[in-house]
Formats: C-alpha cells, sequence, structure tokens
C-alpha cells in the first residue's frame, strides 16, 4: 500500500528522508502525518523516525547545509530546517523503563521496537519517501475501523506514562468512530489510573485537552470521560451534560475550544491557559449570568465572544437562541453608543458625567442597542 501528498512529495520532506537513506540509514514518515494522510485529514507537521543516532542526523544535516537544532536529545529528537520548514527526526527507540513520562531510552532500536513504545496502533504507521506504508502493530485495520487500540496493555501502557489516558479519549475523539464504544479494558484502566492525572503538568493536560475539545464532536469522548472518572481529575467540578446540546447548536461549525470548555466548567484553575485565554474563558462565563440580549453581547464583548457566551447560554439553559441571533451579535458589534462625553457637557462634568453616561449606557443595552441620542439625552434630563 502507498500514499501520496504534498506533505510527503514536497521538497524538504524528501531532502530530510534522502539525506538520511542516502548515507545508508532507515529513515521513515511516522505518527500523525501517516495516520492523517491515510484518513484524509489535514497533516499539520511531519514527523520523522531513523535508525540513524541523533549525533549521525545532525552531523549529516550540516553537510547537507542544513540547520540542525538539537530540540530533544533525551529523546533522541534533532530538528532540521529544510526548504523553510522544521521536521523532528527521532531515532528508533525503546524504552527500557519507564518512570512516568521519564522513559529510560535505548537508541540504535529497530522500527519494531520504535513501533511498540507508540501510544496507540493507529499512531504507530510509518511511510517510506516512496509513500510505501510500513505497519508493522496491525495499525492499518484498526485505522480504517476508526479503532483507537492501545500498543499492547493497556494497564502496563497507562502505568507508564498516564498522559496516555488523556490522548486516549482525545484520538478517540479526533479519529475514532463515534457509533462503536471505546475499549472496555482500556476504559477501566483509564478509570483505575485517573487519578494519577494530578501528577501531570498543567502544560501537558492542557494541550491535550485543547485537541480533544476541538475535535468536531468531543461529546462521546467527554461524556466517557466522566463516566470512568477522568473528567474530574483534570477539571475539578465540571459538568458534561450541555456539552451535547452546544455541539447541536454550532450546526457543524465548531469554534473556539473557550467557549466548549466554558460550558463544562466554572474554573479553569487546573489548566495552563494563556492571558487571552485566560481573559476569554472570563468574559464567556461571566455572560452566561447575564440576561443580555444577543446585541448588547455583540457591543459588549464583539462577535466572538458573543457568539461563545451565547451559544454557550443556550447549551446550559437547553434554550435555543432567537432565530436571528448571528444578526443581531453582528449589530451589536457594529454599533456604536449614542452618546459622546462632549454631548453632557458642561451640564454634567466629573463625577456626575460618568455616572450619568454608565446609566444612558444601562438603558440603552436594555432597550435592544434601539435608544437614540435625543431619548437618551432626555432620560438624563439634559433634552
Ligand atoms: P497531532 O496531529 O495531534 O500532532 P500526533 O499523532 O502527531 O497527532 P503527537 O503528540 O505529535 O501526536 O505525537 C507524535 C507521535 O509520537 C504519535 O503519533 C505517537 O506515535 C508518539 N507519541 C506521542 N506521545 C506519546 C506518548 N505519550 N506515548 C507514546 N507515544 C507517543
Ligand atoms: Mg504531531
Amino acid at each position: 500500500m502507498r500514499i501520496s501528498g504534498d506533505w510527503l512529495d514536497n521538497p524538504g520532506t524528501q531532502a530530510v528522508l534522502g539525506m538520511l537513506t542516502g548515507a545508508g540509514h532507515h529513515a521513515l514518515a511516522v505518527g500523525g502525518c501517516v495516520r492523517n494522510s491515510l484518513l484524509g485529514v489535514p497533516v499539520t507537521d511531519v514527523d520523522i523516525a531513523t535508525s540513524a543516532l541523533p549525533e549521525t542526523v545532525s552531523n549529516l544535516a550540516e553537510n547537507a547545509g542544513l540547520r540542525a537544532v538539537p530540540t530533544g536529545i533525551a529523546h533522541g529528537t534533532v530538528t532540521i530546517v529544510a526548504h523553510g520548514e522544521g521536521f523532528e527526526v527521532t531515532t528508533f527507540r525503546h524504552d527500557e523503563e519507564s518512570f512516568g513520562r521519564h522513559a529510560r531510552v535505548s537508541f540504535g532500536a529497530s522500527l519494531e521496537q520504535d513501533a511498540a513504545r507508540r501510544d496507540f496502533t493507529m499512531n504507530a504507521l510509518y511511510a517510506q519517501a516512496d509513500g510505501t506504508i510500513v505497519d508493522p502493530l496491525g495499525g492499518l485495520p484498526d485505522l480504517h475501523a476508526r479503532r483507537l487500540r492501545f500498543v499492547g496493555d493497556p494497564d502496563a501502557r497507562i502505568r507508564e506514562d498516564y498522559l496516555r489516558i488523556l490522548r486516549f479519549f482525545r484520538f478517540h475523539a479526533q479519529y475514532g468512530d463515534p457509533q462503536q464504544g471505546l475499549d472496555p479494558d482500556a476504559l477501566a484502566a483509564c478509570a483505575e489510573h485517573s487519578a494519577m492525572l494530578e501528577t501531570l503538568s498543567a502544560e501537558r493536560i492542557t494541550a491535550e485537552l485543547k485537541k480533544l475539545l476541538a475535535a468536531e464532536d468531543p461529546a462521546p469522548a467527554v461524556a466517557s470521560m466522566a463516566q470512568t472518572g477522568v473528567l474530574l481529575h483534570v477539571l475539578p467540578g465540571a459538568q458534561p451534560q450541555a456539552l451535547p446540546l452546544l455541539v447541536h447548536l454550532e450546526e457543524g461549525k465548531p469554534g473556539s475550544f473557550i467557549r466548549r470548555l466554558a460550558v463544562l466548567t466554572e474554573s479553569v484553575e487546573s489548566l495552563r491557559l494563556s492571558k487571552a485565554e485566560a481573559r476569554d474563558f472570563g468574559k464567556v462565563r461571566d455572560a452566561f449570568s447575564s440576561m443580555d440580549s444577543p446585541a448588547a453581547l455583540g457591543w459588549k464583548l464583539g462577535q466572538r465572544l458573543a457568539t461563545d457566551a451565547l451559544l454557550g447560554r443556550a447549551a446550559l439553559l437547553e434554550t435555543p437562541p432567537a432565530p436571528d441571533w448571528a444578526r443581531q451579535v453582528m449589530r451589536g458589534a457594529q454599533a456604536d453608543f449614542p452618546l459622546k462625553p462632549a454631548d453632557l457637557m458642561p451640564m454634567l462634568m466629573g463625577p456626575s458625567l460618568g455616572l450619568a453616561l454608565s446609566r444612558a449606557q444601562t438603558h440603552w443595552l436594555a432597550h435592544d442597542l434601539v435608544p437614540g441620542k435625543a431619548e437618551l439625552l432626555a432620560l438624563l434630563g439634559l433634552a
């Protein structure tokens, strides 16, 4: 079986693979790029696995005039920049002993050993430079059935790295068959070790959760996470019930992961969000408890966050938003509050000016942004 795709044919990928195979080493694309290409899903980054040792990879790159950056030497990863793109090149490795994520690794392993240390069979697929698929663990039938299967015994693999619990639900959400239940042995192992998720860094958890929530429909996976107790260990206090309705209301146009997160939980203290994400999350959550109209939300929050707030609120209240909500949000986002401070001066100055403006604004928002300048001035007794 052979695959093709821009990501494989592109001169950067071919240069890196060719540089290694030309020197007599094995070199193959592996993991997400091969999996996604087989599924017809866009490929974001190309990872390469090779029999060459990290030092050899660096030396070969230098001789070929390519930049080599030792980005993960302990894991055997060198990033090579070719034709303006970065490729993570990782030496075939064998995890001898694992202490959580700190595996004692040995290099010079075979491709089969390299496959065996990966998490799921659909992530242990390789492609040669000409597109020939190498499938040492029978990942292809699993991928075609959209069946997420651990490489080896789920319990043992989870004990090596508890993040695999989250990755199990994440990949199921992204690529699994929602009609098919999750593997019962794997679910049991996830449930048994769920408390150990609390030992992982907030960064790793957040990265997985973001990808999970960005899936087309994460609701079935999140429901399984709740049933197994996994959800509460990554998001204490989270409630999964409103997520399916939110996904339905999104009508196949998923938005930010913040929106989905906001219907699951009140608190994101367990996560590591960027400042902008945390601010957006706070604004959307605050809007859930307000009675603001779609136009008022649009004016206060702008179109993107108002949409998040409106759909999230509708899902939590189990009440669909007004049919023309999107138009109203847009109207609000483009509206200008009709009064300027100068309109109230010199009749009002200082603190009384501020108070009057805010009173007029409350009135304007409560009346769906309809009152004009004359009506607002009259309200303030200034007409
Ligand atoms: P994505 O499209 O989200 O990047 P991916 O499959 O490339 O998907 P990565 O997290 O980038 O996922 O990991 C690259 C590959 O490395 C995986 O396909 C898998 O083979 C292996 N891998 C990553 N993390 C783990 C882990 N915790 N345990 C075992 N193997 C892993
Ligand atoms: Mg990847």
